[in-house]
């Protein structure tokens, strides 16, 4: 089965890449939807997070907080590092159970999506058959990511500069897709990166494309 990275800045799409993959039967395994379930509630993962940083990493609920978390990581290296070292392996682990189910259905590809994949020298990198950066100006970025959540412009440019730069992503991946236009021309781009990258077998066409509304 053949990996392909999906990861691009904050605001950059590609969630909504990975939704409209989704829809032409591409499965897209989310890297924050593992981290999320290796530490469910009443999970191992969630017992040696609090061992190591307390109860009071958690909610009212007794779910992970992940602010909480957040702020304690921030502000300290060596406590990231030891959280890491707790998710990093189970994470792997989530991973490679999915990975194994795919294959055992007859998927041929699967896309994993990576928010900060080149930053982290995510060790599955090695193993993937590309990397797809969807990638778009500053200016758009933050304008969708302040129309989608509570943020300023300050918050948005903060976020940006603790990623890598844009330019660098750029030389890194594989295969990128701007998105600066309407989600017509995304999937339009969508399509393209299907056809023309993904290696599909000749045998399995990704389907047609949602009907019109
Ligand atoms: P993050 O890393 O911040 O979670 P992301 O890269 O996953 O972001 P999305 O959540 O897919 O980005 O997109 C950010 C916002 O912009 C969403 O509200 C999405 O609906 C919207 N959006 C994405 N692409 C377009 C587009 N081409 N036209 C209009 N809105 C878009």
């Amino acid at each position: 089965m053949q990996v392909y990275g999906l990861t691009g800045g904050i605001g950059s799409g590609k969630s909504t890449v990975a939704a409209m993959l989704e829809e032409y039967g591409i499965p897209v395994v989310s890297a924050d939807e593992l981290s999320r379930m290796v530490v469910a509630p009443g999970s191992v993962g969630l017992a040696d997070v609090v061992q190591a940083f307390g109860a009071e990493v958690l909610d009212d609920r007794g779910e992970l907080d992940r602010k909480k978390i957040g702020r304690v990581v921030f502000a300290s290296p060596e406590r990231r590092k030891e959280l890491e070292a707790i998710l990093h392996p189970r994470i792997r682990e989530r991973y490679e159970q999915v990975l194994d189910a795919l294959e055992k259905a007859g998927h041929p590809v699967m896309v994993y999506e990576v928010p900060l994949l080149f930053e982290k020298k995510l060790e599955q990198q090695d193993e993937m058959a590309g990397v797809i950066l969807v990638t778009a100006s500053a200016d758009t970025r933050i304008a969708r990511v302040k129309a989608r959540d509570a943020l300023t412009t300050e918050d948005v440019l903060a976020r940006m500069r603790a990623q890598m730069p844009e330019e660098e992503k750029r030389r890194r991946a594989n295969y990128i897709i701007h998105n600066e236009g309407h989600l017509d021309d995304l999937r339009v781009e969508v399509e393209h990166l299907i056809s023309r990258y993904l290696r599909l077998p000749p045998n399995r066409s990704f389907g047609a494309a949602p009907s019109e509304p």
